[in-house]
């Protein structure tokens, strides 16, 4: 039996490599983004605003932003990644403080509905075993209205299709369902605080249903996922174990050396080599194809060249060639030839076998042992060449 969260099952969509370390491995990360650093500053302070509401306390506005930024003094790290250069720590602490400022304003009394959690920790039981957690920012009612309320710090603003879709959303609303028989309508909304404005969407119970089967789908890949490659993005600047990462290892050693270290690092030499190779194919293509037309007309010459003395080998100064005549066969019609075949019964002594499907069914393991057994199993490297990609781009 396992647990779940939306957080977990999107690691394994984004990148393969990822999960395996965070949670197959338990290797733990210590970096952060600044984003998510200040979505949990904002997270904070929002959930320290309704705690003390529900003591009857009301912050004021001033009181609540010294509360964040004193949070914001006391977790701060230089460790903390920010991706786009162009801005410092100082500009997303004010964005943060611009999300709660807005919020406060808005909502101010705070008294649109009764709050039942804060950041609660319970779980969905999936009925297979596993569990799916239920962290909720804001849950709260209004008589029988449920209201399930994630705070939304990010810069994209979400659509409500976004919110009429989003598997957490819906996995929040089933628990609902099922936690709190006297639900006549189950709101699930996002407060996108960049924004000042709300996304609200509900959910039905086919709805949820649907969702919740596709969750447990997802869980069972996880779960029979035997290969966990690196899957690399634009995501990859937000990702917190990029330093423990293949695919990156090495330009961070590079970052980190002098300019003569990095000339004399031999995968920079190589890298170098292989660019200039590659380029110079390039340059000469345009070049090559020219070639290739003169030498198809040579061969075109030479061929009648032969017919006209009735001969099979040309020969020149030190080499020759050999003329073999034999016929090329295509088919038009395919869709055609097959059912034809099948009709003559010759179908299945002259198909022949898919390999690439074979082969895709051999590598997932989804194939009788007899079968795997008869196929001989190789590593092979494949290189790929692309551009660096510099801060700016
Ligand atoms: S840096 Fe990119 S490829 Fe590497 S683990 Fe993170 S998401 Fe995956």
């Amino acid at each position: 039996m396992a647990n779940y969260s939306n957080t977990k099952i999107s690691t394994f969509e984004q990148c393969r490599y990822k999960y395996d370390l965070k949670y197959n491995k338990g290797i733990k990360s210590y970096k952060n983004t600044i984003e998510a650093f200040m979505g949990s500053m904002v997270h904070e302070t929002l959930e320290k605003l309704y705690t003390d509401l529900r003591y009857m306390k009301k912050l004021s506005l001033e009181e609540l932003l010294g509360i964040y930024n004193q949070k914001w003094k006391e977790n701060f790290t230089h460790e903390i990644i920010i991706a786009k250069k162009e801005y410092t720590a100082d500009n997303y602490r004010l964005i943060g403080e611009d999300c709660i400022r807005k919020y406060y304003l808005r909502f101010d009394p705070f008294d649109q509905e009764t709050i039942i959690g804060l950041e609660t920790n319970d779980f969905l039981d999936l009925g297979d075993g596993n569990t799916y957690s239920v962290r909720i920012d804001k849950f709260s009612c209004k008589g029988n209205d449920y209201y399930v309320c994630d705070y939304k710090t990010e810069s994209r603003m979400r659509t409500k299709d976004d919110a009429d879709h989003d598997r957490q959303l819906s996995m929040y609303a089933k628990w609902v369902r099922e936690t709190y028989p006297d639900a006549e309508n189950i709101y699930v909304l996002w407060h996108m605080l960049r924004f000042d404005k709300d996304l609200v969407a509900e959910r039905t119970d086919t709805e949820m249903d649907e969702i919740f089967e596709n969750t447990k789908r997802s869980i069972k890949e996880i779960e029979s996922c035997t290969e966990w490659p690196t899957n690399p993005g634009t995501l990859c600047d937000y990702c917190d174990y990029k330093g423990q990462c293949p695919e990156f290892t090495h330009l961070i050693e590079i970052e980190n050396m002098t300019p003569e270290e990095i000339s004399e690092d031999a995968g920079v030499g190589l890298v170098d080599l292989y660019t200039q190779a590659d380029d110079l194919i390039d340059k000469n293509k345009e070049e090559i194809k020219k070639l290739e037309a003169e030498k198809e007309n040579l061969k075109n010459e030479i061929v009648c060249f032969a017919e006209k003395k009735d001969i099979t080998c040309v020969y020149g100064t030190d080499h020759k060639i050999s003329i073999k005549r034999s016929q090329r066969i295509t088919y038009e019609d395919k869709d055609r030839l097959e059912s034809v075949l099948k009709e003559k019964g010759l179908y299945d002594d002259l198909s022949s076998i898919s390999y690439p499907r074979l082969n895709s069914k051999i590598k997932k393991g989804d194939i009788d042992s007899d079968i795997k057994e008869l196929a001989h199993i190789e590593d092979i490297e494949t290189v790929s060449l692309s551009k660096i990609k510099t801060k700016k781009e």
